[in-house]
């Protein structure tokens, strides 16, 4: 059976870009009569702001998606929020220490904060020097693996050479993450896990078949591709579906005006509107045309999705404001 997901990080509002992506995962599990989960990644402990959750999941309500499995609904791979997962990540970093593939790292603060969200486009830093590689963590020092903050990120040695997967949108992709990121963090300083190691852990724990997700993070993949299989799990299949972007080609953001669907829904935009022209977008819908999002089930098919980004109009964005 298909078991997709969105994994909304509870750091901001969602935008119709976000929204588009949790639409096509929900529609890419339900077209395949497949569960739906909602992961809430709050590890940015930095960024996350309390209520947003509660805030994001309310909004993905009102647009007209459900869910299966979640922090509010519950479900038998719960708990589904990840900061109360650690002990999942911390089980996987001993393994991968058991393998001597981690070592300790002291570099680049930045790097490590990094660590903590999805690299979204434009957001990868610069390739790790490989400066403490030969540190390699002593997986019987168990205090190296204890909770709690310690001096040292730890990072997942990478070895180079092509790691390949045919992605349902974006075909077939090959990316070397030795010559890209190189050796990248798991663990933070803080002791939390970086988002690359719990959205695997999380991802396989909570049987995902698919994984459906914006195309920032394809590159992402082949780092997850890595760690799956250094941890003995499955690999999901993936399907990295286009960016939204705003009439100046950068990614939607609130400098576009009412894009969130905060903005939208206390405008008084109705909800089949804004799913309609979500759907419109990516040639699901008919411009102008109000839909559920499920009546749109019976039309999504992934073969229609573009591999091109999209970039919406102001007409289109007045449209969809009524204007
Ligand atoms: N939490 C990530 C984000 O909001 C999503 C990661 C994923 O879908 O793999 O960007």
């Amino acid at each position: 059976m298909v078991r997709g997901r969105f994994a909304p990080s509870p750091t901001g509002a969602l935008h119709l870009g976000n929204a588009r992506t949790a639409l096509l995962a929900w529609l890419h599990a339900r077209a395949h009569g497949g569960a739906f989960v909602m992961r809430v990644e709050d590890l940015d402990f930095g960024r996350v702001r309390p209520g947003i959750m509660e805030r994001q999941l309310d909004e993905l309500r009102w647009l007209g998606l459900d869910w299966d499995e979640g922090p509010d609904v519950g479900g038998p791979f719960g708990p589904y929020v990840q900061s109360q997962r650690q002990e999942r990540y911390d089980a996987a970093l001993r393994t991968l220490a058991q393998r001597g593939l981690l070592f300790e790292c002291t570099c680049s603060r930045k790097d490590i904060a990094q660590a903590a969200s999805a690299p979204h486009a434009g957001e990868e830093g610069p390739r790790y020097t490989g400066a403490c590689r030969d540190h390699r963590v002593d997986p019987a020092v168990p205090s190296l693996m204890a909770h709690g903050r310690s001096l040292f990120a730890l990072r997942m040695r990478v070895e180079p050479g092509a790691v390949c997967f045919a992605d349902g949108v974006m075909g077939d992709c090959c990316f070397d993450p030795a010559a890209e990121g190189g050796d990248f963090v798991v663990r933070r300083r803080d002791g939390a896990a970086a988002y690359q190691l719990a959205v695997v852990v999380d991802d396989a724990a909570m049987g995902m078949t698919h994984v459906v997700r914006g195309a920032d993070l394809l590159s992402s993949t082949a780092r997850q591709i890595l760690l799956c299989r250094a941890l003995d799990l499955p690999v999901p299949a993936f399907v990295h579906v286009p960016l939204m972007l705003g009439p100046d080609g950068e990614r939607l953001a609130k400098r576009h005006g009412a894009v969130s669907l905060g903005d939208l829904r206390e405008a008084g935009v109705p909800p089949e509107r804004v799913a309609g022209w979500l759907a419109a977008s990516c040639g699901l819908a008919a411009p102008g045309e109000d839909a559920r999002p499920a009546e749109l089930v019976r039309r999504f098919d992934v073969a229609r999705l573009s591999r091109e980004p999209t970039t919406v109009s102001e007409a289109d964005l007045a449209r969809l404001r009524g204007g």
